[in-house]
């Protein structure tokens, strides 16, 4: 019999398990407990289904709802101390806040190699370092005059030298052994990701003086270090704010604490990262989607570890766990790319706001064209919001001046009065931006005959006709297809591009100005890594050329030569039928405008329009985005749509359509039969079918869900997924639920 004394109680582990259901899977801890003894954060290798996978401990429990002789024991803790707290906190608000199933938002929050398995230690590099001062000769390296060269190297670098740099040297690892093993030199380890480093001084170079007003704003976060403290610094492009956070940076990691600084996709360059590195002697460790496995876990660890001082990552950088934080910065905090648009569709600005209160620690969002979103918690007074008015450079940002497509002949989408101007710049010795949104070399190939489109069979799009190479791409499904000869419909011969893409405003520029570079700027000319690089290295020297580019060019790059910028056609955004489309254009239009006269010469901004009339564009043109701004909030508000109410959107998709609805309908049915007791401040709308109603050969529908109180809209959205989850209907179906959408 046991003796129910000594026998600790059965231990259950609540255990996250990387699937898409939304609970938690409980093992029996019979196997050996971790030196520290179970706790949360802990990963555990578990028996799932036939699969073994790698889960973390969420709880642990007394008992188990299931019979003891259910419960499977686990095989293997993988931790000897937990994952850092913060993350596992922000994991679980999270998956709390997205709805979505916190084994599924821990596994895609770390790291590949944590994933599978590996512990949570970076990788080490070797140094080596002379023992003895400079002096006279060592008597035991008498007969070794190779060795004694090699110590007199590493004599001259007091901080030691990797292994790497004394091999190039052309010494050898049984060399160094044998100064370690007559007491000459140690052999260190360091972690390989950002190491000490060697000096006291934090900054390598001095700050910028500040003008009046990034100093008052700098003065205003400085105010507060050690609270929450949302603020937005709303600057108009090129008005020095990031050399505000270069200083708040060094405000805060001079106090030990550690600065995450979240950039878009597009901004994490090596200019980027090079202006912080070269600032700061503190380790700078970058989080981008270049990194290979063993060197995200090493930046990860060391950030974990505090001795990352700062890190800059995209999206995705905003799950690293930080010992010491002290700032949360979010650079262009407006920009799409901060929400992840698929699996777990977080946005990392919102989960920047809710991990700074979280960590009672100051949040600066950046921004020239602030969200709406944004806007609104200024003027409601939840942020602070600070502005900086002008450039640091002699001109203010270029007005847009608008210009009359109508009637007029188009070159490569062009007309007459902007390529005279474009003519006029060059000839004046400057750079040219030519600014269209879509890739390939026209929207699509159409037959003069018959009017045939070139359709894609799997979406409800055309195909975009491309010449280097010749194709016809679907840029929403990828099937590709050969040019045709002929009319496929009427077999008419007489098939022309229809519109233009940028390979094609491309050649007519190049046929238009013969003399001068034309480079090409978009996903598929910068397909290698460095050739987008290059060619801006190129631009940036100076010498009159053409650039044209998709919104690639639009953010970020600092381009001093460039005085002209023209918008082929600013039409698509106006009217889209997304809600936030008005916003997304404009902020665009303003971004590819900064990039006008950001040195010494003022720059000009063309906009090529079919609707010089259009109010909003008008609004922008004459009073700037601030002023369109207010329009488009007081439109939110009259619309009831965010930032006024809050939004979560479910979609479905299927390859049959009749399936897709009906699921839809009774998951509708559901919900208005929930709400009317629970939420009744929940509005539900559909189903209907998506903007793009087939997409690769499935049909999708989806269901809107609108509140103005979150708390409601949150216990709908368990509500729904609860239902989803036991819906047979619902396996045949596949469903993902949208909390925040940014686009409908
Ligand atoms: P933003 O991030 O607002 O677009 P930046 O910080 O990139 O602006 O600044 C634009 C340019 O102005 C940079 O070349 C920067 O070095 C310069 N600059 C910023 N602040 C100052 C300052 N206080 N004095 C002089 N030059 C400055
Ligand atoms: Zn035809
Ligand atoms: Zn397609």
């Amino acid at each position: 019999m046991p003796d129910s004394f000594s026998s600790p109680p059965p231990r259950v582990l609540r255990v996250a398990i990387p699937s898409p259901l939304r609970r938690l899977f409980d093992y029996h801890a019979s196997h050996e407990a971790p030196p520290g003894g179970w706790r949360p954060g802990i990963r555990v290798r578990v028996p799932f289904g036939r699969r073994q996978v790698v889960g973390v401990v969420v709880a642990c429990a007394a008992q188990s709802d299931l019979a003891p002789d259910k419960l499977k024991p686990v095989d293997a803790w993988l931790d000897a101390e937990p994952l850092p707290e913060d993350w596992l906190w922000l994991c679980q608000f999270t998956a709390r806040y997205y709805q979505h199933s916190l084994g599924d938002t821990l596994h895609q929050a770390m790291p590949v190699l944590l994933r599978q398995g590996r512990p949570l230690a970076g990788r080490m590099r070797e140094r080596w370092q002379a023992l003895t001062e400079p002096g006279t000769d060592d008597p035991r390296l008498k007969r070794a005059p190779r060795q004694a060269e090699l110590l007199a190297m590493l004599r001259q670098h007091p901080h030691g030298l990797p292994t790497q740099a004394i091999v190039a040297q052309g010494y050898s690892r049984e060399q160094l052994t044998t100064l370690v093993e007559k007491r000459l030199a140690v052999r260190e380890e360091i972690p390989l990701a950002a190491a000490d480093p060697a000096t006291e001084q934090l900054l390598a170079e001095p700050a910028l003086p500040l003008n009046r007003e990034q100093a008052q704003a700098l003065a205003a976060i400085h105010e507060r270090l050690d609270t929450f403290h949302p603020c937005l610094l709303h600057g108009v492009t090129g008005s020095g704010k990031t050399e505000i956070y270069l200083q708040l940076i060094e405000a805060v990691v001079s106090r030990g604490q550690q600065a995450l600084l979240l950039v878009p996709e597009i901004g994490l360059t090596p200019q980027t990262l090079s202006r912080f590195r070269q600032r700061f002697r503190a380790p700078v460790v970058a989080l981008h989607s270049g990194l290979t496995d063993n060197e995200r876990l090493d930046a990860w660890e060391a950030a974990a570890s505090g001795r990352a001082a700062i890190v800059i990552g995209t999206r995705s950088a905003i799950f690293t766990p930080l010992a010491r934080p002290g700032v949360i910065i979010v650079d262009e905090e407006h920009d799409a790319s901060f929400k992840q648009q698929e699996g777990l569709r977080y946005h990392a600005r919102d989960l920047a706001v809710a991990r700074a209160q979280h960590h009672a620690i100051p949040l600066l969002l950046g921004s020239a064209t602030p969200s709406l979103e944004s806007l609104h918690h200024a003027a409601s007074g939840h942020y602070r919001h600070l502005r900086l008015t002008r450039r640091a450079s002699r001109h203010p940002p270029a007005r847009l001046e608008l210009i009359d497509l109508r009637g007029r002949p188009r070159r490569g989408g062009l007309i007459a009065p902007a390529i005279e101007a474009i003519g006029e710049t060059l000839s004046a010795g400057h750079q040219v931006l030519v600014f269209i949104n879509r890739r390939g070399f026209a929207p699509t190939l159409a037959c003069h005959a018959c009017g045939w489109l070139a359709d894609c069979d799997h979406c409800d799009a055309h195909m975009t006709l491309h010449r280097q190479p010749p194709m016809l791409a679907c840029h929403h499904c990828d099937k590709r297809r050969p040019v045709p000869d002929a009319c496929p419909s009427c077999g008419s011969a007489d098939l022309r591009p229809l519109g233009s893409g940028t390979e094609r405003t491309e050649e007519t520029l190049a046929s238009l100005f013969p003399k001068v570079p034309v480079h090409r700027i978009d996903r598929d000319s910068t397909r290698r890594r460095d050739a987008f690089e290059q060619t801006l290295a190129q631009v940036r020297r100076g010498e009159p050329c053409l650039l044209v580019g998709t919104q690639m060019l639009a953010k970020g790059h600092h381009l001093p030569h460039v005085t002209l910028v023209v918008v082929v056609n600013a039409d698509a955004g106006l009217y889209a039928s997304d809600f936030r489309a008005l916003e997304h254009s404009a902020q665009l239009l303003v971004q590819v405008a900064g990039r006008a006269g950001r040195a010494a010469h003022p720059g000009r901004v063309l906009v090529q329009t079919l609707h010089t009339d259009d109010p909003h564009l008008r609004l922008l043109a004459e009073h700037g985005y601030d002023a369109l701004a207010g329009q488009l909030l007081a439109e939110r508000r009259a619309a009831a749509l965010p930032p006024y109410r809050f939004l979560a959107l479910l979609r479905l998709e299927s390859p049959r359509e009749d399936a897709t609805i009906s699921l839809g309908r009774e998951a509708a049915a559901m919900l208005r039969g929930w709400t009317g007791e629970h939420a009744p401040d929940v509005h539900c709308l559909g189903p209907v079918p998506a903007p793009m109603e087939r997409r690769q050969n499935r049909y999708h529908v989806q269901l809107l869900l609108s509140a103005g109180r979150r708390s409601q809209l949150h216990a709908a959205c368990a509500r729904l997924t609860a239902w989803l989850e036991s819906s047979p209907e619902a396996r045949r179906v596949r469903w993902s639920l949208d909390v925040d959408p940014q686009t409908l």
